[in-house]
């Protein structure tokens, strides 16, 4: 059905005295036994002489291959089966194919397709691969002129360890958003990073419950320096439990690490060069660089212009300054803590809006477990190769390159591949056989238009047992 789909049929019934001339296969009897199938009926062998005769392939490659194929063990017994009756199970590969199979000119052909002896089939691999095109690409291009079984598994293979294909695979997709448990109290847990507005460097913290921002004109961007105002700012609203950053030097410096011991806080980092996962305080950045700019721009006082933020209500209605201070204004309002369970109610619901629409184009990412090989994305290249150590924080990972280094990266600028460890890859000498560890990893399978390469209609058969009508008993 499958074949017959690439047709635009019209049946006309047509009367059998009324055709007068009938097709050559409707009177070419089919001599019953084994040997039904095998082609020699003269109709059927002229057919398939044709085929070889528009193969897109040259003669001297034709000879090459026919005398590969008389070479080729495997071919060699396909050939008898095909002459003599195929015994079930004998060549299994080749067995539910075996109605397509033709002999022509000392090369087999499935179709109109050449089957590859073995001894050649890596050399036609890197001529499907010529201009290193993706996978589907390159098994449509097979489908046209040449098979052998598990031809799509191995293309598969090649395209995914092809050195130069990997190096310029596209970005990964991104991942659904981890939504991170909101803190049930003010400045529990905040988020800081640097910013620079018109050649002047700034500190910024900002309260994950209450979007209430600090920041701090630096002098330098030493970690002295900044941890000397972080002091300042939590002797203001009191030592945080949690503290997230990016990794950023002055944040992975020593200094820092003290400061965090000494004032008893948790130190959370985000991976390198993935900046998304220490959002917050990216928000953070933004709003006020674009306050700070406006007020410049509008030649008005920017530190109103942090007051009005500070003052205005959220989206929830409550502003940062309300929900941080706890400051009553002439309106009633709940108690404090009833109010911080609602607002946390209300945050939660705000950010399941935004994941919705966020995961719309999203997908997640297999993880990772230690010891895959994987390449890292540099400079939206994919060309170095490294080992997983571990995961440090969700979607976060430790690996080992080449070279030796320790780096850490987020799953998505991390892709796995199937490349066989740091090692050089092994050639696998599989004759005639594709091992069942290769075949189950193929991602293929649910690829239609591949199904018909991987003998699927067989294993979709039904298994019920099927009982001929009473009347064929006569
Ligand atoms: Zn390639």
């Amino acid at each position: 059905m499958m074949r017959l789909q690439r047709y635009d049929m019209e049946l006309v019934y047509t009367q059998g005295k009324y055709i007068v001339l009938a097709d050559a296969l409707s009177r070419a009897a089919v001599r019953g036994g084994e040997h039904a199938e095998s082609s020699t009926d003269s109709e059927v062998t002229h057919h398939v002489n044709m085929i070889a005769e528009t193969l897109p392939v040259t003669d001297a490659k034709l000879k090459h291959i026919a005398v590969e194929t008389e070479k080729d063990r495997c071919l060699q017994q396909v050939v008898t089966h095909l002459k003599n009756g195929w015994p079930r199970g004998e060549c299994a590969q080749y067995y539910n194919i075996r109605t397509e199979l033709s002999m022509v000119k000392g090369i087999l052909l499935r179709q109109n397709r050449i089957v590859i002896p073995q001894s050649l089939r890596q050399e036609m691999l890197k001529r499907l691969h010529e201009g290193h095109l993706g996978a589907e690409k390159c098994k449509r291009r097979a489908r046209t002129v040449i098979y052998w079984p598990g031809i799509n598994t191995d293309i598969d293979k090649m395209v995914s360890s092809c050195d130069t294909c990997l190096k310029h695979r596209a970005k990964q997709q991104k991942e659904p958003m981890i939504i991170s448990d909101a803190p049930e109290e003010p400045w529990q847990k905040v988020g800081t990073d640097l910013f620079s507005l018109d050649g002047q460097n700034y500190l910024l913290v900002i309260d994950y419950l209450s979007n209430y921002p600090e920041i701090a004109l630096l002098s330098s961007t030493s970690a002295a320096g900044v941890v000397t105002h972080m002091k300042s700012i939590f002797a203001r609203h009191g030592i945080p439990q949690v503290v997230c950053s990016d990794n950023g030097p002055c944040y992975s410096s020593r200094d820092f690490q003290k400061f965090a011991e000494e004032y008893g806080f948790q130190h959370v980092t985000s991976s390198p060069l993935y900046p998304q996962s220490n959002g917050k305080a990216e928000k953070g950045v933004h709003i006020v660089k674009l306050l700070l700019k406006k007020a410049v721009d509008s030649q008005s006082d920017p530190y109103l212009a942090l007051l009005s933020y500070r003052a205005s209500p959220l989206e929830h209605g409550v502003s940062p300054a309300e929900i941080l201070m706890g400051l009553r204004t002439t309106l009633p309002c709940l108690a404090t803590p009833s109010k911080n369970k609602y607002l946390r109610r209300k945050q939660w619901h705000l950010k399941q809006q935004q994941k919705a629409h966020y995961d719309k184009a999203s997908k997640g990412l297999e993880p990772l477990s230690n010891s895959d090989t994987v390449r890292l994305e540099d400079c939206s290249t994919w060309s170095k190769r490294a080992t997983v150590l571990e995961e440090v924080n969700p979607r976060s990972y430790t690996v080992r390159t080449e070279d030796g280094q320790i780096l850490r990266r987020n799953r998505r600028s991390l892709l796995k591949t199937k490349e066989t460890g740091l090692v050089d890859t092994s050639t696998e000498d599989t004759d005639c056989a594709v091992s069942p560890k290769t075949s189950e990893m193929l991602p293929v399978l649910d690829d239609k238009k591949s199904a018909e390469d991987m003998h699927l209609p067989v294993l979709q058969r039904s298994k019920r047992t099927v009982k001929p009508p009473d009347r064929l008993n006569l």
